[in-house]
Formats: C-alpha cells, sequence, structure tokens
C-alpha cells in the first residue's frame, strides 16, 4: 500500500488548525534529505511528521529520527508506514510546548533538525532553538516563500525584521530550494521554500540577550529613528545616544532597517560597557 493510501483508509481528515500540508512525490523528499546533507552520523529532529513520508527518507540518510506530532489522529497512519523502520520514534506531543531538555534527552550530543512545518510555528520554533539550545548544528526547515526571504534578507531589503538580525547573529542562513504550492496534498494558498541554518558558535561576541532587545527596539516602531527607539526603551537621553552613533559612523537619523548585524553588535557593546539596560 502507499502512503497515500494510508490517509484514504484510515479516513484521515486533514486538519487545517495544524497546518496540514503533506508531501507525497519521492523526488522532493529526497532533494529536501541531500541539500540537508544528512550522513549516517547524523540524529535528526523532525517537527511535525504527517503521514511519515519526510520521516522515512530522514531515516534511511541518518543515524536516527525522533519526530513530535501533535496529531495523535495520525497514529495509525504513522505506524503504518514506518512499520520496519527502525531507526525511528515518533512522539505525540506538542513540539513548542515540550521543553528542550525533554526534547534532548533523545540525543547524547549534537543534531540536525529536518522539517517541513506548518506556517504558525515557524518563527517561535526558529527561536526557541536560537534562544535556548547550542546542541543544534542546521535546521532544514520548508517555510512559507515570503518568510524564508524575510529570513535571509540584508540591511536596506524591503522584508528585513529583526529576526534576519537575530538569525544572523548566530547563524548563516541561506534559501537552498523554492517549492511550489501544488507539490503539497492539500495545496496551500502559498508557494513554500527550503531554508538552511546553519549554527556557528560565537559568531559575533557580545552580550547576546542585550543585542536582542537592542534589535527588538530598533525595529519595535519602525517610523521612528533608531535613536528615538533607543532613548525611549532604554531611558538614555536621546543626546547620549547621538554621540554613540557619531562614533560609530552612523548617521543620527538612521532608522533600524538600515543597520547591518555588525553595527547592532557595536552599539551592543558600547551600551554594555556604559552599563546601559532596557526598562
Ligand atoms: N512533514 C509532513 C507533514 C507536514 S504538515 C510532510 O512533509 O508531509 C505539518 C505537520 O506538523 C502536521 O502533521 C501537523 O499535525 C504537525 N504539527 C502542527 N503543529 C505541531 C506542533 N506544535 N508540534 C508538533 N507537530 C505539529
Amino acid at each position: 500500500m502507499s502512503e497515500i493510501d494510508a490517509i484514504k483508509t484510515n479516513n484521515f481528515k486533514f486538519n487545517k488548525k495544524f497546518g496540514q500540508n503533506f508531501i507525497f512525490d519521492k523526488n522532493l523528499l529526497k532533494a529536501i534529505i541531500e541539500d540537508s546533507n544528512i550522513t549516517k552520523d547524523d540524529d535528526v529532529l523532525e517537527i511535525g511528521p504527517g503521514a511519515g513520508t519526510l520521516t522515512k527518507v530522514i531515516a534511511n540518510s541518518a543515524k536516527k529520527v525522533v519526530s513530535y506530532e501533535i496529531d495523535s489522529n495520525l497514529k495509525p497512519i504513522l505506524e503504518q508506514n514506518l512499520q520496519g523502520v527502525q531507526n525511528s520514534k515518533v512522539i505525540f506531543s506538542d513540539a513548542l510546548k515540550t521543553s528542550i531538555s525533554e526534547i534532548e534527552s533523545n540525543f547524547e550530543g549534537e543534531y540536525k533538525i529536518v522539517a517541513n512545518l506548518p506556517y504558525y510555528i515557524t518563527t517561535p520554533l526558529i527561536f526557541k532553538f536560537v534562544q535556548e539550545t547550542t546542541r543544534v548544528k542546521t535546521m532544514s526547515i520548508m517555510v512559507q516563500k515570503e518568510v524564508g526571504e524575510r529570513l535571509i534578507a540584508k540591511a536596506g531589503d524591503s522584508d528585513y525584521g529583526s529576526i534576519s538580525v537575530v538569525l544572523d547573529f548566530y547563524a548563516n542562513v541561506k534559501i537552498l530550494r523554492n517549492v511550489p504550492r501544488r507539490m503539497f496534498v492539500p495545496a496551500p494558498n502559498v508557494d513554500s521554500c527550503v531554508v538552511q541554518i546553519e549554527f556557528v558558535k560565537n559568531k559575533h561576541e557580545c552580550n547576546a540577550k542585550l543585542f536582542e532587545k537592542i534589535v527588538k527596539s530598533a525595529f519595535a516602531n519602525r517610523r521612528k529613528t533608531l535613536a528615538n527607539n533607543l532613548s525611549i526603551d532604554f531611558c538614555v537621553n536621546k543626546q547620549t545616544i547621538y554621540e554613540m552613533l557619531k562614533e560609530l559612523n552612523i548617521n543620527e537619523q538612521a532608522r533600524g532597517d538600515s543597520l547591518t548585524t555588525k553595527q547592532f553588535v557595536e552599539i551592543t557593546k558600547i551600551f554594555d560597557k556604559k552599563s546601559i539596560k532596557s526598562k
């Protein structure tokens, strides 16, 4: 029986609430794994296995794969489709609500993440792994095309935002391939792309928490200047900020979206030295 048949015979109803858009195309599944550089040395965490099509391909290439699935209605389908796959374990639990320590108890050391994610959990999930662990080597995830473009955006791009800067602080990010909506069952209203996030330890040396607060503040009110946003959120007078910006050769009227990651790092270092803290 084919994998898609398991969906039909079990009378499975796709649940929009869980962002269920499955992939059955063997060539696409294979391409995602090849892109992700998964080898037999790799432990892999998968979020949202659905009918287990991607899970099976990951298991073929990896040492082992542990998948978290929120929808227990998929249990009979996953059991059927993953029958005989020895190095796969499925846990029925909300990946967002499961603690990192519980997730990581499945693995001995570092691991990679591969997922065709539901769109609504993309950003919180990325931040969860970016902020709470250093054991993830790479994240290869299918995301909505617009989100992918936001993740790789650089200073000055129209879709440059706080997530672009924060991700660039911790990782190298690239789009590996575009995936049209017709490749999914059922087809969603948007196109997708596979994004690769490669974590780089100590890519920038500064106070990471303070850096994130500064970036968040800089983008909090896009129409305000950087100096305005920072002076409000950090209770510093604007003149002090102007002087800092001058020292860094940044125009005092600059807005957050014109600054590079490196410039945000420089600002963070100065704030840290002067012990400037957020409200
Ligand atoms: N990876 C599969 C399915 C993708 S659809 C494929 O490529 O075919 C997204 C999957 O994520 C669905 O199975 C959905 O039930 C699951 N999901 C949604 N929210 C989740 C969450 N918070 N934690 C774990 N799984 C989730």
